[in-house]
C-alpha cells in the first residue's frame, strides 16, 4: 500500500496506478461522464442501433460507483480505441445497467460490468456484459498495464510511461 500526498488515502499500486479517490474526483468532473445515449433518464427512447444505459442507481450514487471502480476495477488499453479503460465487474456488489437491443425503447437485459472509457482523459462510463468483456481481454482488444521498470518494483506502469506512480519524478501526479 502507497499513500497519497493530495488527500492521504492508501493504496494498491498493484491494482491501481493512480490514487484511486483523487481519480474518481477527476472522473466525476468530466464533462461527458454520462452520455445522453447510456443515461438512464431518456428513457423510453428508441435507437437505430444497439445501446446500453446504466441503472438510476449509477447516476444518483455516482461518487460511490467511480471511487468504487478506481479502487477495485482492472486497468486496460483498448487496442481498438488506443484509450485507457477501467472495467469493474459487479460494482458495489449491484448490477449497473442494461441493453437496449436495436429498435427497442426499452431495456431487454441486464449488464454486469461497468466501464470508465478513456479513464486518462475526458472519462465516460457505460456497461458491458462481463463474459463478453473477458472475451475481448483474451482475444488482445483489451490488454493490461505493463510493470515498472525500475530493478525490483513491480507495481502497475502509468499509462505512457515506463515506471510506476512512486518511481516517477512527480510521483502521484494523476493522468
Ligand atoms: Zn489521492
Ligand atoms: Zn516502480
Amino acid at each position: 500500500m502507497v499513500k497519497c500526498v493530495a488527500c492521504g488515502n492508501q493504496w494498491d499500486l498493484f491494482q491501481s496506478p493512480y490514487c484511486p479517490k483523487c481519480l474518481a474526483t477527476q472522473w466525476e468532473l468530466c464533462p461527458n461522464l454520462i452520455a445522453p445515449k447510456h443515461d438512464p433518464g431518456m428513457l423510453p427512447s428508441g435507437a437505430p442501433f444497439f445501446r446500453s444505459i446504466v441503472t438510476e442507481d449509477v447516476v444518483t450514487r455516482k461518487s460511490d460507483f467511480l471511487e468504487y471502480t478506481a479502487t477495485s476495477g482492472n486497468w486496460y488499453y483498448s487496442t481498438q480505441h488506443q484509450k485507457y479503460c477501467v472495467f469493474c465487474p459487479d460494482p458495489l456488489g449491484v448490477i449497473p445497467g442494461s441493453g437496449i437491443p436495436r429498435g427497442s425503447t426499452v431495456p431487454t437485459f441486464a449488464m454486469d460490468g461497468l466501464v470508465v472509457a478513456d479513464a486518462t482523459k475526458d472519462a465516460h462510463l457505460y456497461t458491458e456484459d462481463q463474459t463478453k468483456f473477458r472475451s475481448g481481454i483474451r482475444s488482445g482488444l483489451y490488454q493490461p498495464l505493463g510493470h515498472c521498470s525500475e530493478p525490483g518494483c513491480s507495481y502497475l506502469v502509468v499509462p505512457g510511461e515506463t515506471k510506476c506512480a512512486l518511481h516517477r519524478p512527480n510521483p502521484y501526479a494523476l493522468p
